[in-house]
């Protein structure tokens, strides 16, 4: 599942094809704004919050964003412009941007908007501090966890309305970094920054890095009945969180013992 990681490089990538481009195509493929008109627009940047992603253009001196969520198994995929999408199966298609050197397509999100630039903040307003900001203050988002309570702390994590950009993979390496049960209530947690500063340094190499090795490097995350790289005992896998949300987790029983 993309974190806030995967989103920030998908926009690296989108800047790469069509930031400063003119659009030649734009087709949204999502009912409610399959009438959006964007060809013509220029495309300024993709920025990302938390696992947002938000591509502003400008089209006759309207700033428009288009906001995507890749959720489960969304991608954005670019290549050079032709007269077929660079990815497919057509019917995974969400949007298609072209200009007349590039193109991107986004297969399988979980959302597509288009809204005006200015109301953003509709859409991502009630996100937490973003991990990967360059104003992440990691005091703040510690205060933010464990005020939280009782909540167990993989579930907190996971909350994008106390902080934003962790998914399962990088929630579960937090607390298996600090050496604390995922289902440790977050108030009681003592070590939250070490832990935050951790994946925020470790996500930060996979941008770079690449999805590949970044995945080697993992200590628990889809490492059940796995030996522990540090103790040797199986990881374990268990769901965290209430329904709906419930979500999978991974921890060693022996580094991260239940209270
Ligand atoms: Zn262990």
């Amino acid at each position: 599942m993309p974190e806030g990681d995967a989103a920030l490089r998908a926009a690296i990538r989108l800047d790469e094809a069509l930031a400063g481009e003119r659009l030649t195509k734009a087709e949204i493929r999502v009912p409610r704004f399959a009438t959006v008109q964007l060809a013509g627009a220029v495309v300024l940047e993709t920025r990302t919050v938390g696992k947002h992603l938000l591509t502003r253009l400008v089209r006759d001196d309207r700033r428009l964003t288009v906001h995507s969520h890749m959720r489960m198994d969304g991608r954005w995929i670019v290549g050079k412009a032709d007269q077929r999408p660079c990815a497919g199966p057509g019917f995974q298609i969400r949007i298609w941007l072209m200009s007349a050197r590039s193109q991107a397509v986004g297969l399988r999100m979980a959302e597509v908007k288009v809204v005006k630039t200015s109301d953003e903040h509709r859409l991502i307003g009630f996100l937490g501090p973003d991990v990967l900001s360059p104003s992440f203050s990691i005091e703040d988002a510690e205060q933010r966890v464990v005020s939280v309570g009782d909540s167990e702390l993989v579930a907190v994590l996971l909350n994008q309305r106390v902080v934003c950009g962790l998914g399962t993979m990088w929630a579960a390496e937090l607390a298996h970094h600090i050496g604390v049960n995922p289902y440790a209530p977050a108030a009681t947690v003592r070590n939250v920054a070490r832990g935050l500063d951790y994946v925020r340094s470790e996500m930060m190499a996979a941008i770079t890095a690449g999805p590949a090795q970044s995945r080697s490097r993992l200590l628990v995350f889809e490492r059940n009945r796995q030996p522990c790289r540090t103790c040797g005992t199986g990881i374990r896998r268990g769901r965290i969180g209430t329904e709906p949300y419930q979500r999978v987790t991974y921890w060693c029983p022996s580094c991260q013992p239940s209270s």
